[in-house]
């Protein structure tokens, strides 16, 4: 369904998403229903945001028409709602530097590529978020050491260990414990910051539960092939022998680049009008990135301020089109 965006120096496009979270990738749909040219770039190498690094395999309750979805099948079908007018993804990469050529904005990417749109809505979210680092072991990234849970099949047969006490890291126990040969569960403190059905769940399975520990070492030949897990009370040091180590201590959000594009910030978020439309011409936002009074950080929200912000970014780049798209069941 997706296609990589042409590796080479210019993209034109006519509108650019920044961000291919939920809110990002039904704005492409949105978009190409509109008739738009799309593009969509994102710091991680897969699309769907907040879903796809924190909670793949939860389902999610509260998306409309959904009684239940699990968050990876939302994701699937998003991309190939978005795939039937073929945006090009650009992934991996960071929005860098903004700038108007005339009236046009051109953003520079990370790999030093330059899109050319007409209009912008930035659906960045959290904005760009990266794990926060287990303090040792990091020449194991990738090679034992993970951040994501992207395909827990992959960990099949496999001595894991989860370094963290918050939902995610409670939640990839509660996954991987039916695939996994072991799990074994690291947490600094005694109390977890996790809901307590699931804890009382973990307390009464196989998973090894170490608390008041810390992984201080991780040794292998190449792959990660054991951990050193002091239980800090009594300084006793463990080695454990594990084939993957995820370490789920939650992520560092920030802006990152985009503070610098002139946007007005309210608390850490871009403020807009009932258009969501930014203080920038020809640069709208959407979705858990932006502030405005009632804001409510959700899927379901998102998906509207969404469709809001591309119907009238249509507008803004072309004043004959219609505010009203037209209803989806006459298209063909
Ligand atoms: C554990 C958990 C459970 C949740 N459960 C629910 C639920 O049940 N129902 C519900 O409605 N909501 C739920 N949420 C909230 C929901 O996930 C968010 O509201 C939603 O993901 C927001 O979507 P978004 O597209 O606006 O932003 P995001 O999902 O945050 O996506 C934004 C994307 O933008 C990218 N990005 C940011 N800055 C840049 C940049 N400069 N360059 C390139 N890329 C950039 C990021 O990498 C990210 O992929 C939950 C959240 C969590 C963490």
């Amino acid at each position: 369904v997706e296609r990589e965006a042409p590796l080479n120096d210019t993209v034109n496009t006519d509108l650019l998403l920044v961000g291919a979270g939920p809110t990002g990738l039904f704005g492409a749909y949105y978009a190409g229903f509109r008739g738009l040219r799309t593009a969509i770039l994102d710091a991680l190498p897969q699309p769907g945001g907040q879903i796809t690094a924190m909670y793949p395999e939860k389902f999610i309750h509260d998306v409309a028409g959904f009684p239940a979805i699990r968050g990876r099948d939302l994701v699937d079908a998003l991309t190939t709602q978005a795939g039937r007018f073929s945006p090009d993804y650009l992934l991996g990469v960071n929005a860098s530097e903004l700038h108007y050529d005339g009236e046009l904005p051109v953003v520079r990417v990370s790999d030093g590529r330059v899109v050319r749109a007409k209009a912008i809505v930035v659906t960045s979210g959290v904005g760009k978020f990266t794990p926060r680092p287990l303090p040792v072991g990091q020449e194991f990234l990738g090679r034992g050491l993970e951040y994501f849970v992207p395909r827990p099949a992959e960990h099949t047969g496999r001595d894991v260990m989860i370094v963290g006490g918050g939902d995610s890291a409670l939640d990839w126990a509660q996954t991987l414990r039916p695939v996994a040969r072991s799990v074994t569960l690291v947490h600094r403190r005694e109390q977890f910051r996790a809901h307590a059905g699931t804890v009382a769940d973990i307390r009464d399975s196989a998973v090894r539960m170490l608390t008041s520990s810390e992984v201080v070492g991780l040794h292998g030949n190449g792959r990660v092939q054991a951990a050193d897990v002091v239980h800090r009370p009594t300084g006793a040091t463990e080695r454990i022998a594990v084939d993957a180590v995820i370490a789920a201590l939650g992520f560092l959000a920030d802006l990152g680049p985009l503070a610098s594009w002139g946007l007005e910030i309210q608390a850490r978020r871009i403020a807009v009008s009932t258009t969501m439309r930014t203080n920038l011409p020809r640069v709208y936002a959407a979705g858990d990135i932006v502030a405005y009074p009632g804001k409510v950080r959700l899927i379901a929200v998102g998906f509207g301020e969404v469709a809001t912000a591309v119907n009238n970014a249509a507008v803004e780049m072309d004043p004959a089109q219609d505010l009203f798209p037209g209803h989806s069941t006459d298209a063909t």
